[in-house]
């Protein structure tokens, strides 16, 4: 249970800053995508994303993609990326995140990875032995009864994660309320 509780917390991706990896000795971060970066639905990333994107660049903190979504998605999203993109990468099995480390040419310790679930982005990055895991909550879930049931089981390391952080643990959504919270937040 400690391992899948993540390093840190941020209520959107834009508040993770290039200060906070690059004082905790990370020189590159690797991104989910869905409901981390935007929602299923959304084709391109938006301006808010590339500037974010740039910014950590230009602090000096390389990038790389990685997702389990289909390459189709991942490459009309990431076409003028110029980092590493990994589609189609099993999470949570390890190895796209040691891929990514390899073509990034640097140690798994010195990687962070920032991603919206406990058991497909925490879980591959401590196995893949990452230096830091940060989790979002994702943008827009979808409704399906899979997607419920994984979150159901992210709840107990959700609490301890907010516990530690000092953070009141969100009540269990119903479809609306979910809906309308999101609403800003493509
Ligand atoms: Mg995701």
């Amino acid at each position: 249970m400690c391992k899948l509780v993540p390093d840190g917390y941020f209520p959107t991706y834009r508040q993770l800053t290039p200060d906070y990896l690059i004082s905790r000795g990370i020189r590159a971060l690797v991104l989910d995508v869905d409901n981390t970066l935007a929602p299923y639905e959304q084709p391109d990333p938006d301006p808010a994303l590339l500037s974010w994107l740039r910014d950590m660049r230009q602090s000096g903190v390389a990038l790389a993609v990685v997702s389990n979504n289909h390459s189709d998605r991942i490459a009309r999203f990431t076409r003028d990326f110029d980092f590493p993109i990994i589609a189609g990468a099993s999470k949570p099995l390890p190895k796209s995140f040691k891929k990514a480390t390899e073509i990034l040419g640097l140690p798994p310790r010195s990687v962070a990875a920032i991603g919206d679930q406990i058991y497909t982005d925490v879980l591959a990055a401590r196995w893949a032995r990452f230096g830091l895991v940060v989790v979002v909550p994702p943008i827009r879930d979808k409704r399906d009864a899979f997607t419920r049931f994984k979150r159901l089981c992210e709840r107990p390391v959700m609490r301890r994660l907010f516990r530690r952080e000092g953070i009141a643990m969100p009540p269990k959504q119903n479809k609306k309320e979910k809906r309308s919270d999101h609403s800003d937040r493509t």
